[in-house]
């Protein structure tokens, strides 16, 4: 038998009336409600109700700008072997309206259908300080492209050299004062150490092609839906140097055809489709 203390609990009647509220969980918590009302506000193509519905919560990061980076995950179902843990990333470029909009849709379909095949963990609003600006701009609200920003081994000794020397000095591709200056990409590090993912997938626009970095061993998509395969380069501080290529984690870059335009819903399934086929086929979990 297990004995309480002999003193009576007291609880002022605050911590009583909290205990009576309606679990937190019910409702979007007040940042990730925030961000819904701003990038719903934002994007013609997804609602603030529909943002609001993913019910994402928060990572426990802002942005400069002081806005939630926001995610969701949607763990394995009752399965006995490891399932592999898949991250997915859109709106890394906030000019890139479509990759975060396609994501969104994309959560929309696993809300009603996650088979618990993967574990997912989404974030489909990596930047949405850049989505917010008037016009929306590709870097973070610190400037840099958060796809330069990723501490890849090269960074110190080629980021900047390569930037000013061979990206012209482009605003839009400044890779930051140093290796994961900013905190969305000290958030996306992060993931990748504690969530280990044995894929990432991360959506942009608007080349129209699925680009893979990563070990060899792993065979990538012939191409997803509409979008052939094409095999980009990588950049210092980039996702697939960073994480394909230094970590030897496999990298698929989904580059949309246009930046504002949505895919049709076809094509919106199609990919998914194909992306989940191939998620099937060639990744494994590590363990
Ligand atoms: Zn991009």
């Amino acid at each position: 038998m297990v004995n309480f203390p002999f003193f009576q609990f007291w609880a002022p009647a605050a911590l009583l009336a909290a205990l009576a509220a309606p679990p937190a969980a019910a409702a979007a918590s007040a940042g990730a409600a925030e961000v819904c009302r701003l990038i719903g506000g934002k994007l013609s193509s997804v609602s603030v109700a529909e943002c609001l519905d993913r019910g994402l919560v928060e990572s426990g990061v802002r942005t400069s700008g002081g806005l939630a980076l926001l995610y969701k995950e949607y763990p394995p179902l009752g399965a006995r072997k490891p399932n592999a843990r898949v991250l997915l990333i859109g709106g890394t470029h906030g000019d890139e309206y479509a990759s975060f909009s396609v994501v969104f849709k994309w959560m929309e379909i696993l809300d009603r259908h996650h088979s618990g095949l993967f574990h997912w963990r989404i974030a489909p609003a990596v930047n949405p300080d850049g989505l917010l600006e008037s016009p929306a701009v590709r870097p973070n609200g610190g400037g840099a492209d958060l796809n330069r920003n990723l501490a890849s081994r090269d960074w110190n000794e080629k980021a900047l050299h390569y930037w000013r020397n061979h990206a012209g000095g482009d605003r839009r591709r400044y890779p930051g004062p140093r290796a994961e200056s900013e905190s969305e990409t000290r958030w996306l590090a992060g993931e990748i150490r504690s969530f280990r993912p044995d894929v990432i997938v991360s959506v942009h626009a608007p080349y129209g092609v699925v680009d893979y970095d990563g070990p060899a061993g792993i065979a990538p998509p012939a191409g997803l839906g509409p979008l052939p395969f094409l095999d980009l380069p990588t950049f210092p501080g980039s996702l697939g140097r960073y994480a394909g290529e230094d970590l030897g984690i496999p990298v698929l870059t989904i580059e949309l055809a246009s930046s504002r335009r949505m895919p049709s819903d076809g094509d919106l399934r199609t990919i998914w489709v194909d992306l989940v086929r191939w998620l099937r086929l060639n990744i494994r979990a590590r363990g």
